[in-house]
């Protein structure tokens, strides 16, 4: 069927991303009750697609899926993963990876906040520095690309590193999963996360975690500190069943369905070709109006460009947004703790070009407003 062309966003905030209309349509479905065969069907082969998106393999790894924004994965895996008596080292360089932390306050569980520089990578010498130091350390987390700064850290070694000491390594690759190529195997990794708004472009509601699937077993012995949010329940319900275990995000997952098939058809190098793209085209406007930006660029994951507030005393960053939001640009404050800043993001079903017209209404917003950048 024919659908009319439904009005093209370009987000430049870190998710919800720009979708294509065919994912937009895809949730225009007849209505289906999700206890059916027809849809546990969806949910079977998604699952295996989600596993195969990070070269997962099956027989190791397995996908449980939640109805949720990406934070239910962080609430599941901190929650779900810790062993009685054991104590979680989470690696905390910025906002997303200071919510694993949070998680474990919430539910009184026993860890170390290892607090580190917010505009550097993970220093690996570091986390086997606290590692070393102690013996109880089940679980180690991280962020894989902390969405609020664009910093990059080194996953692989640092799984590897949380493997020399027995420790299982989960990462938070909600702004990296389906983007940047990644390896449950390669990269070290036993628990990854995402949600299906981000790198795979479709609607909100669907998060996801691969995990090893020895892992979830054994935490059916672990203690339990959450119901709605427990991965092995949730897990034990999807393997028996084929079915989430309360009402699933049915609209979403036929959204992601074709995001999916639309992934596979790009192809994982083209995309993150095309993310890299975005992120030069991104520089190229910024350095040609003059903006500044705080990350160094070797430290950034090349998906978010935090950028420095211009010096100039008529600079209103919700003017500005306005300005390019009225015109089908939207813009996204910073988290770079409290400097002022705001982001440019490359995610979404977007390109260079589409950036480069996002710079002409800036620059037109800059003059409207009489702001002079260096
Ligand atoms: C977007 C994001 C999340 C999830 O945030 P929600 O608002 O719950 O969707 C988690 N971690 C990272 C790194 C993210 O970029």
């Amino acid at each position: 069927m024919e659908y009319p062309k439904v009005k093209r966003n370009v987000l430049l905030n870190p998710g919800p991303a720009t979708t294509t209309d065919t994912v937009k349509y895809a949730q225009v479905v007849p209505d289906i009750c999700p206890r059916e065969k027809e849809f546990q069907m969806i949910m079977k082969e998604m699952g295996e697609d989600l596993v195969k998106i990070v070269h997962g393999d099956l027989k190791k790894y397995t996908a449980v899926l939640f109805c949720g924004s990406g934070t239910v994965n962080i609430d599941a895996c901190v929650n779900s993963l810790l062993p009685e008596g054991k104590k979680m080292l989470v690696l905390n360089n910025g906002a997303y990876s200071e919510r694993g932390a949070e998680v474990c306050e919430y539910y009184h569980m026993d860890h170390i906040n290892l607090k580190l520089p917010i505009t550097e990578p993970v220093d690996v010498a570091e986390v086997e520095k606290a590692l070393k130091a102690d013996q109880d350390i089940a679980v180690v987390y991280a962020c894989h690309h902390e969405t609020g700064t664009g910093v990059l850290n080194p996953i692989r070694e640092i799984g590897a590193v949380a493997h020399k000491y027995g420790a299982a390594f989960v990462v938070d690759t909600t702004s990296t999963y389906a983007m940047m190529p990644i390896d449950m195997d390669k990269d070290n990794l036993d628990f990854v996360m995402a949600s299906a708004q981000k790198g795979l472009m479709s609607m909100t509601g669907l998060s996801y975690v691969i995990g090893n699937t020895e892992i979830i077993e054994a935490s059916k012995k672990y203690p339990t500190r959450s119901y709605y949010t427990n991965l092995y329940m949730q897990y034990s319900f999807i393997k028996e069943k084929g079915e989430m275990h309360f009402t699933p995000p049915v609209q979403t997952i036929y959204a992601t369905r074709q995001a999916i098939k639309e992934y596979w058809a790009e192809g994982e190098t083209e995309k993150w070709a095309r993310h890299q793209r975005i992120w030069e085209a991104i520089y190229r406007g910024l350095d040609r109006l003059g903006f500044e930006t705080i990350i160094p660029r070797e430290n950034q994951s090349k998906l978010v460009v935090s950028v420095k507030y211009p010096d100039d005393p008529n600079w209103d960053f919700t003017k500005i947004h306005d300005y390019c939001y009225e015109r089908g640009f939207t813009i996204y404050p910073g988290k770079v703790s409290k400097l002022p800043t705001f982001r440019l993001c490359a995610l979404g079903a977007i390109d260079g070009p589409d950036v480069d017209d996002f710079f002409v209404v800036m620059e037109e917003a800059l003059k409207v407003y009489d702001i002079k950048l260096k």
